[in-house]
């Protein structure tokens, strides 16, 4: 049951056939992980706080500079020096207080334990860190959604290798040896913020579409009946096009096969 603050604060959600107090409830219940509190995980540790998911870890060992300021909202010039997992978190709270929120001041890396999450978000900025959260999360069977952005584009993609055995991983799409040349970060190759925070508001639409998927909640209402689980988004700003891209599975990946 919710109290009387949250059915207030969830209002125009719950009040969707689609979600109601149930889905709200499985919302707060949840516990989700952003890998990297930068120009994606910014926007979406805001809404998915905002949306009221319950418990949220942000992962994130960098501190905040001036130039991060075009995209990463919840910073100011008064953050700049400081954890921007730390600051993230602090932000999160101030907008909803009752949630659980940790700020883990630590480069994600294969060995983190990823048991107690529901589903993993990566807001990475390297392809180093997407390949080790791809492997990682496949191992846990956990579902994967990996958001990236660059210069005046973005991608989504939804990655369920480990639970189910004829859905590609993040490797079968983007092989290793093909992409380490092209290891370029936002400040090298540049980034606008509205880009950023577009793929963000994807990734989490996904995130609240997937928590009701996992726990098989209205099955057949038309938000979660299709998972994006197999396609990947592809946002241009340039061609001003959205396209969803059917994914294979890479039969001789080294992560899922
Ligand atoms: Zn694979």
């Amino acid at each position: 049951m919710l109290s009387e603050k949250d059915l207030e604060r969830y209002a125009s959600q719950l009040i969707m056939p689609e979600i109601e107090e149930e889905g709200q409830s499985i919302l707060l219940k949840s516990k989700v992980l952003i890998i990297g509190a930068g120009g994606l995980g910014n926007p979406t540790a805001i809404f998915c706080s905002a949306a009221g998911i319950g418990n949220i870890d942000i992962c994130d060992n960098d501190n905040i500079e001036l130039s991060n300021l075009n995209r990463q909202i919840a910073f100011s010039i008064n953050d700049i020096g400081h954890s921007k997992s730390r600051v993230l978190r602090n932000y999160c709270l101030n907008l909803n207080p009752n949630l659980k929120i940790n700020s883990i001041i630590n480069r994600f890396d294969n060995k983190f334990p990823l048991n107690d999450y529901d589903i993993i978000l990566d807001c990475s900025d390297n392809v180093e860190t997407k390949y080790t959260a791809n492997i990682s999360a496949h191992k846990h069977n956990k579902t994967l959604i990996s958001a990236s952005a660059t210069q005046f584009e973005g991608q989504l993609a939804v990655f369920k290798s480990g639970k189910f055995k004829n859905l590609p991983c993040y490797e079968c799409i983007f092989p290793k040896d093909l992409h380490q040349q092209t290891n370029l970060n936002c400040r090298e190759i540049g980034i606008i913020g509205p880009v950023t925070n577009l793929i963000s508001s994807l990734q989490v639409t996904e995130t609240i579409r997937e928590l009701f998927i996992e726990k098989s909640f209205k099955k057949k209402q038309s938000f979660t009946k299709n998972t994006l689980a197999g396609n990947l988004l592809l946002y241009d700003c340039i061609q001003q096009e959205i396209t969803k891209i059917k994914l294979k599975k890479n039969l001789n990946c080294n992560v899922c096969k």
